[in-house]
């Protein structure tokens, strides 16, 4: 590295970016009004200083013209400070004595006068001159990364992520809340728009799971706390007790026969309380782990302490029944964590006027997932409360979407998933389907071609929300359980009534109770819509402001089933590259605190964003961690001490900035 010469000399340096800039701001008198300031020793402007070219004119200057600071005023440093960094860098100069100007968003694609803007720039780069003549040079440090991945959530995402690293060879610990894997997508029958069945392309995946051994599968767990930064998590998980050796059992369902509920009478969670199961039971068929599970609540032995425990007669000598388990915890060093904890579907009971919860036909789309089944309530049977087949059936879309009194957002699946509901529940009845849509959105490959198939085979489709939905009157005295709909028809231009026997209320997707629990747990931020947020929508979709974790599916936004598991293997591939590296440079720019003039005061402490401050109990003084700490800034600001300083940004840089744009540029900027 060359040290910084006592004689400061800063290079400067011009970006056109094509027309981006230069239509808006001479790019050459900047480069000339650069040429004046104090301590700069060169001045260029060039069509792109982030080419190859452009980057090696900055090289060749910093050795030949022997520069030791460097200016290039250009687009965000969002986009391109890591390059000029890294150009810095390769010409042995200390890439922290790079600063950058923003000419681009903050300028040129804001300033439309040609004097304001080269007056504006102007001051940008005189800033950036006085303050990269402060940088003091820095140095990065490294942790060692531990080469194991947390996967948390078995939905079609985790176990995506789960395979994908565990074919890499990578260990990986994958957490399920559910009894089983499988999320959602276990749940649905067919897919659209192909109607692959979606247990015969799902279940394969499932049991890749249970047999990879690279893949430690702790189902019925939940995270307990994760402490640690990006490289070394250290993880402690809560395994419920499940009441049933997964060790021990064969899945023989003995236990489930002969349980002293003969006959199945709660109602079961998987098959949305349609259908029912006992006190101990299997979550569905293919379950994965294939071991039942007994609900404390239900079981009469561990809700009042009295049973015959049928159930550990039967498993016998196996004794697999274990009804004294216990929650235990179990803890995990991991290098990185990839969120997949999946979305919370609409709850229709907040709309009253659908009467979803008062009246008897009026089903969620979860529900009649589970009715089209042959592995649900009904063996795949549609039919209604009363056993009857419905005849006239609409389907209601954008339920809790679209809508400012619920999510304003398109969950993006409902139209589509309708239209495969249409197709199954013509299929299944011969009913007359009726479509009512806000608009339809079908456009995903072959969404369009199967929207046009579901027209042919006759349903129907109005434009129209759906405003209520109330039972017919009663006729002789008897009341039906059939409903009059009323739909605003935009199309026609008219209010319209019409009576069916089922409705089904395509539900949106939401993201999920706890998100703000686990938001905090795993150092993330949200969305305005509640899901978790991406570093970058577009160059970092599956980064988050914490290095080390990563996002998988629903959890990120709403998306199709082949967009999760594309994002899937994105977030696994982001993991795998953080592991296998096996170190991670940690940024230098971090807060520090003067710690023989911290006062023990605190405010910082529950200020940080990223929990990066820790308190040490005998010295009484706030310690910054600085694998944690993103340099934000906020204790700096807060500390009333004053003793807490941001590398890289100290008072003396911050206001040699100011000074730039005071001194060197303020006669152009007045002249405006
Ligand atoms: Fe069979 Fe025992 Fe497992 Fe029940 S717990 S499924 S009886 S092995
Ligand atoms: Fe059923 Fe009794 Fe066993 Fe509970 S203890 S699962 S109620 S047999
Ligand atoms: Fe936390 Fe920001 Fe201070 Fe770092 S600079 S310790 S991230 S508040």
């Amino acid at each position: 590295m060359i040290a910084p010469k006592d004689e400061t000399r800063i290079g400067v340096y011009v970006c056109h970016c094509g027309t981006n800039i230069s239509a808006v701001i001479d790019v050459e008198a900047l480069a000339e009004f650069a040429r004046g300031l104090p301590q700069v020793a060169l001045a260029r402007d060039y069509k792109y200083m982030c080419s190859d070219p452009g980057q090696e004119l900055i090289k060749q200057d910093i050795v030949d013209k022997k520069l030791n600071r460097i200016v290039v005023a250009a687009c965000s440093p969002l986009l391109h400070e890591a390059t000029f960094r890294r150009v810095a860098e390769d010409a042995g100069l200390n890439p922290f004595l790079v600063q950058m100007a923003n000419i681009r968003e903050q300028v040129a694609w804001v300033t439309d006068d040609p004097v304001d803007a080269l007056a504006k720039a102007k001051a940008h780069v005189a800033a950036a001159v006085r303050r990269v003549s402060k940088h003091e040079p820095l140095e990065r440090r490294s942790v060692d990364v531990t080469p194991r991945v947390l996967v948390v959530g078995g939905g079609i995402a985790g176990i995506q992520a789960s395979l994908t690293l565990a074919e890499a060879g990578k260990e990986v610990i994958l957490v399920e809340r559910e009894p089983s894997i499988g999320g959602h997508m276990s749940m649905f029958d067919k897919t659209f728009p192909t109607l692959d069945c979606a247990a015969c392309i799902l279940t394969p995946k499932m049991t890749a799971v249970k047999d990879e051994r690279n893949i430690r599968l702790l189902t019925y767990s939940e995270i307990e706390s994760v402490e640690g930064a990006v490289g070394n998590y250290k993880v402690k998980v809560r395994r419920k007790a499940r009441y049933i050796s997964e060790e021990k059992c064969v899945g023989c369902m003995a236990c489930i026969d002969q349980c002293v509920f003969t006959k199945p009478k709660f109602p079961n969670e998987y098959d949305q309380g349609l259908g029912l199961r006992k006190p101990v039971y299997m979550p569905f068929p293919q379950a994965v782990p294939p071991v039942p599970i007994i609900d404390p609540e239900t079981c009469l032995q561990l809700s009042k302490g009295k049973c015959k425990q049928n159930c550990v007669e039967a498993c016998g000598e196996r004794g697999a029944v274990l009804l004294d388990q216990e929650d235990t915890i179990e803890e995990f060093e991991v290098g990185a964590i990839i969120v997949a904890t999946g979305f919370k579907a609409f709850d229709p009971s907040v709309m009253p006027y659908y009467g979803y919860g008062r009246l008897p036909n009026v089903y969620t789309s979860l529900e009649v997932e589970r009715l089209v089944n042959a592995a649900g309530p009904t063996g795949g049977k549609l039919v209604l409360r009363d056993g009857s087949v419905p005849k006239r059936v609409v389907i209601v879309h954008c339920v809790g979407s679209r809508d400012k009194n619920y999510h304003t957002y398109c969950s993006r699946v409902c139209c589509m998933y309708s239209l495969k509901l249409a197709h199954l529940v013509k299929e299944k009845t011969d009913a007359e389907i009726y479509n009512c849509y806000i608009d339809m959105r079908t456009s995903g490959k072959g969404f369009e071609e199967f929207y046009n198939r579901v027209q042919d085979e006759g349903v129907h489709f109005i434009r129209g929300k759906v405003g209520d939905i109330s039972l017919v009157p009663p006729e002789n005295g008897e009341q039906s359980n059939r409903m009059t709909i009323q739909v605003d028809d935009t199309l026609l231009g008219k209010v319209r009534n019409f009576d069916v026997d089922m409705v089904i209320l395509a539900v949106g997707l939401e993201p999920q109770p706890d998100t703000d629990d686990v938001r905090r747990m795993f150092g993330m931020s949200c969305s305005t819509e509640g899901f978790f947020l991406e570093k970058h929508p577009k160059l970092a979709p599956v980064n988050t402001a914490n290095d080390g974790v990563f996002l998988a599916g629903v959890c990120q936004g709403v998306k199709d089933i082949p967009d999760t598991v594309a994002q899937a293997d994105a977030a696994a591939a982001k993991a795998l590259a953080l592991i296998d590296r096996g170190t991670f440079e940690l940024e230098p720019n971090t807060a520090v605190i003067d710690e023989d003039n911290c006062s023990g005061c605190r405010i910082c402490n529950n200020l940080c964003p990223y929990d990066a401050i820790e308190y040490d109990e005998e010295k009484e003084v706030s310690r910054v961690i600085p694998e944690l700490c993103k340099g934000c800034g906020t204790c700096v600001a807060a500390c009333p001490a004053g003793v807490i300083t941001g590398v890289h940004f100290t008072n003396d840089q911050i206001f040699a900035e100011i000074e730039g744009m005071l001194f060197d540029a303020m006669p152009d900027l007045l002249a405006v």
